[in-house]
Parts: structure tokens; sequence; C-alpha cells
């Protein structure tokens, strides 16, 4: 169901309550920002709201304060970095609701942060008073904290119910333009990439996607599962033993679908700089620890010619050099392909940063948990409860 956008409200001279992802990365004890990526990527949806003529009211968790407050996750650092990208006032309520807060209600044109959302523990029980009390801040709502839309709490679902409208900011329309349109109905063929440590985290991923991609390619550990189960030597390599049936299962649903990797860079040693080997049959006393050139050349193949792309997870340990090299080349190939490129997941995030092709990526999904509920066929919370469009 489509859901209303930011673009549909009428905002002139409105109170919005914008739901933001600024839970950036801390260090110095909750003083320093050490990435303001998520703050940056709200900012078109801020200056938009402000330039239709909105008082902004923007509201986010910080970590994890366990439902009480805590100076080492104050919105502070936020308020300060956010007042310097957006090259005006930001001020700070003491808190997130209250009548201190309401004294300070933004007018149009100005913007107020409120207080880590979670230093109530309301926030995460999603307490039907406490999302009174933060809708009454507003005349409207918006969300655009696409990272915490798989959550049902008071600012992502509760308050939803007490307000006139809710919508999509521009971020999280982004967020369900590209995946929406990938796991829905993709320009084919749409070729699915996933990779990382287990086949148990990204089942549901699987199952989903095969069931509208023309191809998956699989790489990273969860491939030494796939491959025990059709009976090959896995040696060392990380494998779920419990997860052998449900692999089998997978293969004989999915077939041809489903494509395992057909040589390994296999080592004694699980670190950076190991001795090393490419095979096609893992020996019993070595872990495969990446793809190997056949695998990447063949998966670099069905690239190519493919129109959409999905990736997410590693096709190796790709913090470890030399067992970076599978999931580079397919970075690479993925930035090279011309194709709808859809990247999700912090570790495949690094991976086509490091190969320096972030720019020549489609869609980056700035939510690691929501993104693989979203490509698990999980209507997001955070989602569904918005207004229809
Ligand atoms: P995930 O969080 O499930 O996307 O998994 C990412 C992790 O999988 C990374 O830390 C990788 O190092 C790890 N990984 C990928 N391939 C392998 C492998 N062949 N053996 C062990 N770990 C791997």
């Amino acid at each position: 169901m489509a859901k209303l956008s930011i673009k549909d409200l009428d905002l002139k001279g409105k109170r919005v309550f914008i739901r933001v992802d600024f839970n950036v990365p801390l260090a110095n004890g909750g003083q320093e920002i050490t990435s303001d990526k998520r703050i940056r990527a709200s900012l078109p949806t801020i200056q938009y709201a402000l330039e239709q003529g909105a008082g902004v009211i923007l509201a986010s968790h910080l970590g994890r304060p366990k439902g009480k407050p805590n100076a080492e996750m104050s919105m502070k650092p936020v308020a300060a970095k956010l007042q310097e990208l957006l090259g005006k006032t930001v001020k700070l309520a003491p808190d997130c609701v209250g009548p201190e807060v309401e004294a300070m209600l933004p007018a149009p044109g100005e913007v107020l942060l409120l207080e880590n959302l979670r230093f109530h523990a309301e926030e995460e029980a999603n307490d039907p008073v406490f999302s009174q009390k933060l809708a009454k801040l507003c005349d409207v709502y918006v969300n655009d904290a696409f990272g915490s839309a798989h959550r049902a709490h008071a600012s992502t679902v509760g308050m939803i119910q007490y307000v006139s409208q809710a919508a999509a900011g521009l971020l999280m329309d982004q967020e369900l333009k590209y995946l929406g349109m990938a796991t829905t109905n993709p320009e084919r063929p749409c070729v699915a990439i996933l990779g990382g440590a287990k086949v148990s985290d990204k089942i549901e991923v699987i199952e989903n996607l095969a069931k509208v991609v023309d191809k998956v390619l699989i790489g990273g550990a969860m491939a030494y599962t796939f491959l025990k189960s059709q009976g090959h030597e896995t040696g060392k390599s990380l494998v779920e033993d419990d997860k052998l049936d449900l692999a089998t299962k997978l293969l004989q649903q999915y077939g041809s679908k489903l494509v395992l990797p057909v040589d390994h860079v296999v080592s004694s040693e699980f670190k950076a700089g190991a001795e090393n080997q490419t095979v096609t049959e893992i020996p019993a006393d070595k872990m495969a620890l990446d793809i190997g050139e056949k695998t990447i050349a063949e998966y670099e193949d069905i690239i190519k010619g493919a129109k959409t792309i999905i990736w997410n997870g590693p096709m190796g340990v790709f913090e470890m050099p030399p067992f970076d090299k599978g999931t580079v080349a397919l970075a690479k190939a993925v930035a090279d392909s011309g194709a709808i490129s859809i990247v999700g997941g912090g570790d495949s995030e690094k991976a086509i940063k490091s190969a320096g092709v972030t720019s020549k990526i489609s869609h980056v999904s700035t939510g690691g948990g929501a993104s693989l509920e979203f490509l698990s066929g999980v209507e997001l919370p955070g989602v569904a409860a918005l207004t229809n469009a």
C-alpha cells in the first residue's frame, strides 16, 4: 500500500514532528560524533519542511540509555552538528515531552531538537500515554527514520494514531521506492547477491528474494552450509550444521536460481595476510575465507547482464586482506553494471566504500536490520502505521 509522502502535506504554518534516525556513533564519553552520515541523510527532509514554512520538531533515539537520562547519550553534540550543517539555530529541548518542551515549540522556520527519546522507557514500550504526549507537540507527523521502522515504538508507531496525518520523509520515501521496486516489480534480469556469516540470519531473505529475482548469487560463509548439504568437503570452514536440512530444502525448492561458488580461497589460519591457495575442493584441514577467481568471473558475468541488483553481505572475510578480493571485485562489477543497484547492510556498505564505488550505487540503504526485514517480505510497523496515500 502506497503511503503519504511529506510532499503530499500542506506544511505552511504547521508544526511538524519529524522522527529522524540521529543514532550516530559517539566517542569521548558522548562528546564527539565520529560519523555525521545519519544527520546528513535527513537534511533534505528538514530543509524541505522549513522551505514549506513549517516549524520543525526533530526526535530520535541515541544509544541504549535503558529508559533513564544519561549525559553520555545526550543529543547535545547532535544539536551542535545539525546547527553547523543546516547553517541555522537549532534549539535543544531538555526532554522530549512535558511542559518545558511545550514552552519551547518552534515557530515557522525554526528547529527544535528533542532530547533522546529513550531517556523514557515508555518509548520502547510503545506506551499510549507517552505517545499522546509526543503527539500533542505537533500538527502533522513525518517519519524519516527508516533504520528504526522495524521497531514498533511510541515515536515510530504509537503516536501516529493521535495525529491527523502521518507521512514518509524524503529519505524514507527513497528507501521504500528502491526496496519496494526491487522486491515486487524489478527490472529484469534481477540478481540478488547474498553473503555474510550465517544462513540462519538470512533464511527469510533468501526465501523471499528467490521468489522474485532471477538469480541469487551466494557467497560468504553461508555458502559452505549449502555446499556441505550437497555432500562437498568443507574442511574447517564456518558451517551451520543444524541448517543443513534447510539448505537442502532451499536448493531443492529454488534449484538453479541459487548459484554457489565453484572455487574457494582457503587457508589454515583465520588471520589477515595468512598464506592461502585457491581450490575447487576444500581440503579437510583448511577453511574457506573467500570466493575464488572462477567464481568471481562467473558472478561478474551474471552481474554484467543484470538490470536490477540487490546486495547484502560480503563474499568473504573482507576485513582481512587478501580475503577481501571477492567482495571488492563484485563491488566493482555492481558499480560498472549500469543496473539499478541497491546495497544494504553495514558490511556491504563498507565494501563498496573500500572499493571506491559508493557514488555509482543507485541506493545504499540506511537501515541494516530494517532493510533485511524489508527484503524478507515483512511489513515494517513504522511504515504500515503511516497514512495511506
Ligand atoms: P553478516 O553480518 O551476516 O553480513 O556477516 C558478515 C561477516 O561475515 C563478516 O564479518 C565476514 O568476515 C564474515 N564472513 C564472510 N565470509 C566468511 C567466511 N568465508 N568465513 C568466515 N566468516 C566470513
